[in-house]
């Protein structure tokens, strides 16, 4: 039955109009499913509970705990099963209140509860603890075992706030903090919060626009050969022009990409932008050039990674002999055998391969002789005091003496000085990139200079006489 019929009833035969209005309240201030009080219990009720408070020492925590992935059981076995879920769920959390703490059902698989008697922070940690390890036990709904993970958020009276709403916000703010960072967690309110969820939320917002609205932009840095002082390779740089807020750079946008997993629509993306950008260049007459992608480990991970590679190269029509992939050594942290094969297949496409960042990551000084690669490129950190530091200098030197000895191309990142420039060709480094020749500049900017290296090849090759 349910209480718009049991209300009915009553009200159908009971004359005394104050259990009518009893009935009434319940039903507006309770949960049908659950039979837990509701939302509008929870408000009235913390504004009772402060106001008790007053003058007394006492702490208490509103805590927020919404089941992870409700909605898949909900959406795979159906509403009722869903239903049973969040009446088991409630009971079972109902066993673990002390005397005097409330439970309200929040929202349709969120519970908020207002423990009451708090000594000290630590102690609302023990509550949450409790209710994510009582949760953890499977149920049984309907003959199926379901198992599941809870989130849990919590705000203190008074140190998180003193407002009934904002006590109530801040905990559903921590939960959803609880969320991010993996299942079965707890979070408290930190200050703060509200602007650091606001940014992170409104900034993966605007990416995943980003790209819908042609904000994202390849920009090419130049890669020069030192015995020629020609350009030879360009390696693309992501651009985020973004409307209201300007260039932002890829250090502030790729780490979030990775997190939300948009780094495989982007990485992808890019990858085709770059196939184009170069099959337009051989249109207009340019001499063909390797061009350097970088890929994010996320996208190593793609199951369809290979696929989409090879499909992106017959769509261009790219000889892929043009494109080479940079990844870095952190590839190498687990499941290396697996990579190797993944590399090998790349290499079978005939595309390249380099190292990036090399000496920043897993030291992988004994796996390069492992790794089918084409190129090294010594991170920066270690060019930039190659002129004045004797040590770096070394390093450098051994890096370049191990990479030739092992048929390995070596290019030196974020060459600034002439100097650099020197001692780096002293060393026997074959390429140079960095702030000295170019920056990474737009494909226009790049035509310009290709055609001004006087190396273009004809349009239209004359048939041999
Ligand atoms: P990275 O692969 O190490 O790229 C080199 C970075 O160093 C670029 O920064 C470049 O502009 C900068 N740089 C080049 N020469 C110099 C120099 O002489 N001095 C200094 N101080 N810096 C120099 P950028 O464009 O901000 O890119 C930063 C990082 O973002 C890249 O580091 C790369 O890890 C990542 N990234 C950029 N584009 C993509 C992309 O399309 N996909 C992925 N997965 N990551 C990308
Ligand atoms: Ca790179
Ligand atoms: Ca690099």
């Amino acid at each position: 039955m349910t209480w718009n019929e049991v209300i009915r009833l009553h009200i159908a035969d009971v004359t005394n109009q104050k259990q009518a209005e009893a009935i009434i309240s319940y039903q507006i201030h309770h949960d049908a499913l659950t039979g837990l009080p509701n939302r509008k219990y929870l408000q009235e009720h913390l504004v009772e509970v402060i106001e008790k408070l007053e003058d007394k020492e006492k702490l208490f925590a509103v805590l927020f705990l919404d089941i992870d992935r409700f909605k898949l059981i909900n959406d795979s076995l159906g509403h009722n099963v869903g239903d049973l879920l969040l009446k088991a769920v409630s009971d079972r959390l109902k066993s673990l209140l002390k005397q005097g703490d409330v439970m309200v059902r929040w929202g349709a698989d969120e519970f908020a509860i207002i423990a009451k008697d708090i000594n000290c922070a630590d102690a609302v940690v023990q509550i949450a603890e409790a209710m994510i390890q009582a949760l953890t036990l499977p149920f049984n709904c309907d003959g199926h075992e379901l198992h599941i993970t809870t989130s849990i958020g919590a705000s203190i009276y008074p140190s998180h706030n003193t407002e009934v709403d904002a006590l109530i916000r801040n905990a559903d703010m921590a939960m959803y903090r609880a969320k991010a960072e993996g299942q079965n967690s707890f979070q408290f309110y930190v200050p703060n919060m509200q602007e650091q969820s606001f940014q992170r939320l409104s900034m993966e917002n605007n990416l995943r626009r980003a790209l819908e609205n042609n904000e994202l932009l390849t920009y090419y840095q130049p890669q020069i050969d030192l015995i020629t002082g020609k350009i030879v390779g360009l390696e693309v740089l992501l651009r985020w022009k973004h409307v209201s807020l300007g260039s932002i750079p890829p250090s502030q946008f790729i780490p979030l990409a990775e997190e939300t997993g948009l780094i495989t629509a982007i990485g992808t993306w890019v990858l085709r932008q770059t196939c184009l950008q170069a099959i337009a260049w051989l249109n207009m007459g340019l001499p063909p050039i390797q061009i350097g992608v970088n890929l994010s480990i996320k996208q190593l991970q793609q199951k369809d990674f290979l696929s989409c590679l090879q499909q992106i190269l017959e769509e261009t029509n790219l000889d892929p002999h043009f494109l080479e992939l940079e990844i870095t050594e952190g590839i190498m942290m687990d499941n290396v055998e697996e990579k190797i094969v993944l590399l090998n297949e790349f290499r079978q496409m005939g595309i390249q391969l380099s190292i990036d960042d090399f000496g920043t990551g897993y030291s992988a000084l004994s796996y390069l002789k492992n790794l089918p690669i084409d190129t090294l490129k010594i991170d920066r950190i270690f060019i930039e005091y190659i002129a004045h530091n004797a040590h770096d200098r070394a390093i450098v030197a051994s890096i370049i003496s191990l990479s030739h000895s092992l048929d390995l191309n070596v290019i030196a990142e974020g060459v600034e000085t002439q100097e650099q420039v020197d001692v780096l060709r002293s060393l026997g480094c074959d390429q140079i990139q960095g702030y000295f020749f170019y920056k990474a500049l737009p494909a226009d900017e790049i035509e310009t200079l290709l055609r001004s290296q006087g190396i273009t090849r004809p349009n239209r090759i004359e048939p041999a006489q």
